[in-house]
């Protein structure tokens, strides 16, 4: 039976972490970093989503501010905010809150953002130091599936990673990051002509395709470790991860539960590169390094 890797736990230390850091930069330097998230429209999982992070935000002593707009806000209006932002010192983090109302380009919008306050690392310039191996503000769910194989002692170099799904938001960036730990990295997508196949070849399976155990048990490669980024809620209003938990747990060495994997990392990620951004900004060595 696999060991369950749990996500609650690394990112409960990653935000104590996160909060030690932030009361040395405070008492060193009088800093506290500033989030600012903006948050479009009526969305309810979108509204979840930022009580959380403004919850975990208190946590750590970061400071945060939620600018709450009506669905109907102009696209101008928003870019002018995220300007507003842009330019203003206090400002450490920018983060818009997706899905924006269909009427505005989430590209432009996030676009916008300055890569030195981009937290949620989906700027262009962010992704391209990220491919070039050089990513500071990194896509905080990649960030925090990395740090699970970490705490999970999965040892990278030289083995087979399969990553599901070529979002931007989650699949690429894990590709790229699972590559600079020179793992041999394999990415499949709804194109992919034998996903079975590909998925029984990894040594390190991770998958974010947002359909409910798509990933059969069966597939998995013995001894494997699997990562389930997958959050599905189902019609009875559970929530259910992309691969099949039961028969896959039977047959890797680890993997992550839904909920309680993935889910709890993504939050504890932006609060470190909000602490990251803060430091950046004044010239000071990022925390983490330092
Ligand atoms: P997207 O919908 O943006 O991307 C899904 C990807 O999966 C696409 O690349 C798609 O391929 C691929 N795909 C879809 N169906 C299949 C299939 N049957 N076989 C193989 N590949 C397939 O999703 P996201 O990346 O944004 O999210 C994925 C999941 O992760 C969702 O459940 C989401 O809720 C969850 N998630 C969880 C987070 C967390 O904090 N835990 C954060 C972000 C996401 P193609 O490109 O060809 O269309």
């Amino acid at each position: 039976m696999a060991k369950v890797i749990d996500g609650k736990a690394i990112a409960a230390a990653v935000r104590a972490e996160v909060r030690a850091k932030v009361e040395a930069l405070a008492a060193a330097r009088g800093v506290v970093p500033g989030l600012h998230v903006l948050l479009v429209g009526d969305d309810p999982g979108s509204a979840v989503y930022v009580r959380n992070k403004e919850k975990a935000c208190a946590e750590v002593g970061v400071r945060t501010v939620t600018h709450r707009l009506p669905a109907d806000t102009a696209e101008d209006d928003v870019l002018a905010i995220v300007r507003r932002l842009n330019a203003d010192p206090d400002v450490d983090g920018i983060l818009v809150q997706l899905p924006l109302p269909r009427h505005m380009s989430a590209d432009r919008v996030t676009d916008a953002v300055d890569p030195a306050k981009d937290v949620d690392g989906f700027h262009p310039a962010n992704l391209g130091l990220l491919v070039a191996g050089r990513g500071r503000l990194r896509p905080c769910t990649p960030a925090g599936v990395m740090r699970l194989l970490d705490e999970a002692g999965v040892e990278l170099a030289g083995r087979r990673a399969v990553v599901v799904g070529r979002s931007l938001i989650v699949g690429k960036p894990v590709a790229f990051l699972l590559l600079e730990r020179h793992a041999t990295v394999t990415v499949c997508h709804s194109r992919t002509r034998d996903l079975a196949a590909e998925v029984g070849r990894a040594d390190v399976l991770v998958v974010a395709i947002g359909r409910p155990e798509a990933v059969r048990g069966e597939w998995i490669k013995p001894g494997a470790v699997v990562i389930d980024v997958g959050m599905n809620r189902l019609p009875d209003g559970r929530l259910a991860g992309d691969v099949e938990y039961a028969a896959a747990a039977s047959r890797a060495s680890a993997i992550t539960p839904v909920p309680g994997g993935v889910g709890p990392m993504t939050i504890a990620c932006l609060l470190r590169n909000t602490l990251s951004a803060a430091c950046a900004r004044r010239g000071l060595p990022d925390p983490w390094e330092a």
